[in-house]
């Protein structure tokens, strides 16, 4: 497969991408991302259906109906939600998977009432003027000692209220998307919507090379990856095996990079599926994806949840190197394209 024939896929899986990035849905508030994945799925040429609990199942065709792939990518983000009102009308938080109070410090946020719109503020540490606060350097920063300061004119508890804001209230953090004329792609939440972005890539490259897979071929993009049970259940008839299209580690000890597709040998879960590694490994070298096998030391997938729900299927790993995971992430177009070369190998 020449590189130019994958260009215009990967293209297209960067731009998904961007849009998919620009809509909110920390878990817990995903109607509006699941929509516009079901939407673009269906402009694709699929059928596209909501699962009870708000995930989206594509039909992406197949023959073998009794020999089934799955696989599975999140739509649910980090974020978080008002947990107090405070006297002096801040906002303190509760996180909503696993947001970190210290690289959320000095973020935009938006507010989401349940009754009276979107209001703007700033993540900071309390007292967060440097020039103020003695202790700025030494204190650690916990939910607890930080806080949202609202972009409106509140000063008591009363006044936060007025605006119509309440404890359970979600909490967006700016995605702050980048691509670079370099290829890297940087935002908070890479994870896990680069991979929604390659299924549509991989969906739009179906039906444009008018391939039929091998077997039949399901796409399920799920809602509460980031609490642990978003690949739960849901698991369309005649499927035997699932594979989670999640972000690759890349850090210290690990070898894979941005510009590669991982291959998880193994996470917090356990061993994947020996079988499946193994032949997700030898498409990989068969196509020329540029790769890596990886052991994640603090991970866990959607495909873990499908098992444990009480699913009898073998499952795998997958996804483009991304670098300061649950921080600022960072992947590279190199990395989309190699998870989708890998997928058009392994999946079609
Ligand atoms: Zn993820």
């Amino acid at each position: 497969m020449k590189k130019t024939d994958l260009k215009k896929y990967t293209d297209f899986i960067i731009d998904e991408t961007t849009r998919l990035l620009n809509i909110d849905s920390p878990t817990g508030y995903t109607e509006e991302a699941a929509a516009w994945v079901k939407d673009e799925f269906e402009r694709l040429g699929f059928k596209a259906t909501y699962t009870n609990k708000g995930g989206v199942i594509v039909d992406l065709t197949g023959e073998d109906k009794e020999n089934g792939l799955l696989l599975e990518a999140h739509t649910d983000t980090l974020g978080g939600m008002v947990a107090t009102i405070k006297d002096n009308g801040r906002l303190q938080l509760t996180n909503l998977g696993g947001m970190n109070p210290n690289n959320a410090e000095t973020e935009n946020v938006r507010v989401v009432t349940r009754f009276d719109g979107i209001y703007e503020g700033t993540f900071q540490l309390n007292n967060a003027s440097i020039h103020v606060n003695g202790e700025y350097d030494e204190t650690k920063r916990t939910w607890e000692n930080c806080e949202v300061v609202l972009d409106e004119d509140v000063k008591d508890k009363e006044s936060t209220e007025k605006l119509g804001i309440s404890v359970g209230d979600i909490v967006c953090f700016e995605p702050n998307v980048r691509v670079t004329k370099s290829g890297y792609i940087k935002s908070r939440f890479l994870d896990d919507k680069l991979s929604v972005g390659i299924l549509l890539g991989l969906a739009r490259y179906i039906k444009e090379k008018k391939v039929t897979p091998k077997r039949a071929l399901y796409a399920h993009i799920t809602v509460f990856e980031e609490v642990g049970h978003g690949g739960s259940g849901n698991v369309p008839k005649g499927c035997t095996e699932a594979i989670s299209v999640d972000m690759g580690c890349v850090g210290e000890g690990l070898t894979c990079t941005e510009k590669q597709v991982s291959i998880c040998a193994k996470d917090s879960g356990g061993p994947y599926s020996y079988r499946v590694v193994q032949g997700l490994v030898t498409a990989a070298k068969e196509i020329g994806a540029d790769y890596a096998i990886d052991i994640y030391p603090h991970y866990g997938s959607d495909v873990e949840a499908t098992l444990r729900s009480g699913v009898d299927l073998k499952h795998g790993l997958i996804g483009a190197g991304v670098y300061a995971s649950h921080g600022y992430e960072r992947s590279h177009r190199d990395g989309a394209e190699n998870v989708l070369k890998l997928l058009i190998a392994y999946a079609l």
